[in-house]
């Protein structure tokens, strides 16, 4: 697992590129790093919840830290900015997430997973989840 991750960058798909701002990287990003000190921002949204540390025990929010190495799977963290609704346009500040691989990866997943169950629930002509 730590070896799957090291050096994982989650570049920008290329079918998405398009869909992000100009100020992508100008301003967007900096602007999330900035709010997030370099930590992983994750306080549970990818689907865990992350281990209590005791001087910040209501939060628990993951302990990733930009650049170094990652509390639990050892590999070296890159925070990446997310869009916790998947879409690229809308880079309101409570739809960025910065991130680090695993809360990433499991966030994704948790998506993928949901998705693939509409789509199922759709082919079996039953009604619109609404998701
Ligand atoms: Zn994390
Ligand atoms: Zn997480």
């Amino acid at each position: 697992m730590a070896g799957e991750l090291e050096g994982c960058t989650m570049p920008i798909k290329p079918e998405n590129k398009a869909r992000y701002p100009k100020n992508w990287k100008s301003e967007v990003v900096p602007r999330i790093r900035a709010r997030s000190g370099n930590r992983c921002e994750c306080t549970g949204q990818c689907g865990i919840v992350h281990s209590i540390q005791p001087e910040e025990a209501t939060t628990l929010r993951c302990w990733a830290i930009n650049g170094e190495r990652h509390p639990i799977g050892g590999y070296r963290v890159v925070l990446t900015v997310m869009h916790l609704n998947h879409t690229p346009e809308d880079c309101a500040d409570d739809n960025l997430l910065h991130g680090c691989q695993s809360c990433h990866l499991r966030y994704d997943q948790k998506d993928n997973q949901r998705k693939a169950r509409v789509t199922r629930f759709r082919k079996q002509g039953q009604e619109d989840l609404g998701v």
